[in-house]
């Protein structure tokens, strides 16, 4: 069986302290085909400052990681945006400047909650109309992020529930949030595919991102098959639930996960080799 994980995380992020060496030296231990860096891209200047992404430094090291395993470990060169509808027009800007080989584009927050931190969720509990308005700004800018066509996938749909799970309003039948969701689905369809995130899905009672029947949905609506990611920030969870991860998408209807030559941006840097046979493990 083929395993890529393409969303993991190495030092070139600013909340990951593993280098892209150690983190591919236990991706080929674990026998995995592919492996995509995904480093957090940060435009919005009032959380960051600056963005703490170093592009040229990450790719530089890349480029050294990517030669001294090529035969054994593909290994991609790419990024995780976090989008805000009033960044866009930046998040372009820096696309068109920063070339790499997969662009996801994930929401990390809902400001009328932070979801981040577990003692929001009496928040969630006891005042279901705030946690209803902080889906509606999720699920309106996931349907954003999507139409931008900036990105080739749309990171963990429905991450709020990685710390609180099962404690949100229900979506399905509801009135505002429902429709919201079908047209962040629909713009998914049209424009990029989703991730199935594994992080926390081996823990009791913790959901996929996204859960099953949203999956089901966009499969249903002519969606794309998602690509597997573990959201790796260390080496210990490279490759990690991928057997659950699976299960998940196929409860959805789904045979298998996206290949990686299949998400791979054409001006990205490792375009050209995968077109010349130059990547991939010799057999
Ligand atoms: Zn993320
Ligand atoms: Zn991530």
């Amino acid at each position: 069986m083929v395993i890529s994980d393409l969303h993991m995380h190495s030092s070139a992020s600013y909340d990951c302290f593993t280098s892209m060496w150690d983190m591919c030296e236990r991706a080929v231990a674990l026998g995995l085909e592919a492996v995509a860096f995904t480093e957090h891209v940060e435009l919005n200047s009032e959380e960051f400052p600056s963005n703490p992404f170093d592009y040229h430094k990450a790719r530089e090291t890349w480029e050294k990681v990517r030669e001294a395993y090529r035969g054994r470990l593909v290994v991609l060169f790419g990024a995780e945006v976090t989008y805000l509808p009033h960044l866009e027009d930046e998040i372009r800007r820096y696309l068109e400047v920063h070339p790499f080989d997969i662009v996801m584009g994930s929401i990390h927050d809902a400001p009328v909650i932070d979801f981040w931190h577990t003692r929001n969720a009496g928040i969630v509990r006891d005042n279901p109309e705030k946690a209803r308005e902080a889906l509606k700004v999720y699920l309106a800018g996931t349907e954003k992020l999507a139409l931008s066509g900036l990105f080739d996938v749309v990171g963990h749909l429905g991450v709020y529930e990685r710390r609180m799970p099962g404690i949100w309003p229900g979506i399905s039948g509801d009135d505002e949030l429902e429709p919201l969701l079908i047209s962040a689905l629909e713009a998914i369809v049209r424009n990029s595919r989703l991730e199935l995130n594994a992080a926390v899905l081996d823990k009791p009672g913790y959901l996929p991102a996204p859960r099953v029947e949203v999956l089901t949905l966009y499969r249903e609506m002519g969606g794309l098959p998602p690509v597997f990611g573990s959201d790796a920030h260390h080496v210990g969870v490279i490759g990690g639930n991928w057997h659950l991860a699976r299960e998940v998408i196929r409860q959805a209807g789904f045979d298998d996960f996206a290949h990686w030559t299949e998400v791979i941006r054409p001006s990205g840097p490792s375009y050209e080799a995968v077109r010349q046979g130059a990547l991939g493990k010799k057999s």
